[in-house]
């Protein structure tokens, strides 16, 4: 139980940063210097307004200086990758303790992804570029195959994963090109696909293309019957490949399991 809780406290203040992270890496600022402070007036936020959750509860949502609203985003990305820890915590937290970090911080790299591109249409690369280093390091070495959990993934395995990630949305790329002459697929998700390959083998890179897939034209098409937006127009992909690759971390062993007793 004491585990749980340290876990759900260390997600939320990591989450803490993440806001941080979000906020401030589509600029190019950095993200420990200056301290954080109000997005309206500037001022320094005192570390006691600065609890998460807690803090946006207390002070109702506005900043104590100029009274400006505060974004929601702030507690849900902080509550949000609390519950993730909680999630990873209870499936891999009982082998290694190597795997369970590497995990937690593969899930909030995931989140700092998910709310970036979703509002700048980018993935930066200070994110993917340590990422894709890391991944095919630590699949190499460390990480279990998640289909496959009581084996290692092993460097064949990341190495191929890394490829085909990075590899098919290249491709998918450079076939948008030349058919809709302008950019269909960015730069950003390639790093991303390839980072996540490497860490989740090429299973992992089939199952979050095709759910990142499924759940992007779903919400595209809805968008554009309920809001009227325009076919064609800029929709990032990021957000739900960061989904799909969290569902297949969770639940692909599960999937992949299924998907064979039932084929
Ligand atoms: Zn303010």
């Amino acid at each position: 139980m004491i585990t749980y809780i340290s876990v759900f406290a260390l997600g939320l203040i990591i989450g803490s940063f993440l806001n941080v992270c979000i906020c401030r890496m589509p600029g190019g600022m950095s993200v420990v210097s200056p301290s954080s402070r109000c997005v309206s007036c500037g001022t320094p936020i005192k570390f006691y307004d600065n609890v998460p959750i807690l803090s946006y509860i207390l002070l109702r949502g506005r900043c104590r200086s100029c009274k400006a609203r505060l974004s929601i985003q702030y507690p849900l990305v902080e509550f949000l990758n609390a519950a993730l820890y909680i999630i990873v915590l209870n499936r891999f937290g009982f082998g290694s303790v190597a795997v369970l970090l590497v995990y937690l911080v593969f899930i909030s790299s995931l989140i700092v992804i998910f709310f970036i591109d979703l509002e700048h249409q980018i993935i930066p690369n200070s994110i993917t570029f340590p990422g894709m280093l890391l991944a095919v390091i630590l699949g190499s070495t460390i990480l279990p195959d998640p289909f496959l959990q009581s084996e290692l993934l092993g460097f064949k395995a990341s190495i191929t994963g890394f490829l085909a990630g990075g590899g098919s949305f290249y491709l998918i790329a450079v076939i948008g090109k030349a058919i809709f002459k302008k950019d269909a697929m960015g730069g950003g998700d390639i790093k991303m696909m390839a980072m996540v390959g490497g860490l989740l083998g090429w299973k992992g890179v089939l199952l979050t293309t095709f759910l990142g897939s499924l759940l992007g034209s779903v919400t595209g098409v809805s968008l554009i019957l309920l809001k009227g937006r325009e076919w064609g127009s800029k929709i990032p992909f990021g957000p739900y490949l960061a989904i799909g690759a969290l569902v297949s971390l969770f639940l692909g062993q599960d999937i992949f399991r299924w998907y064979i007793y039932a084929g």
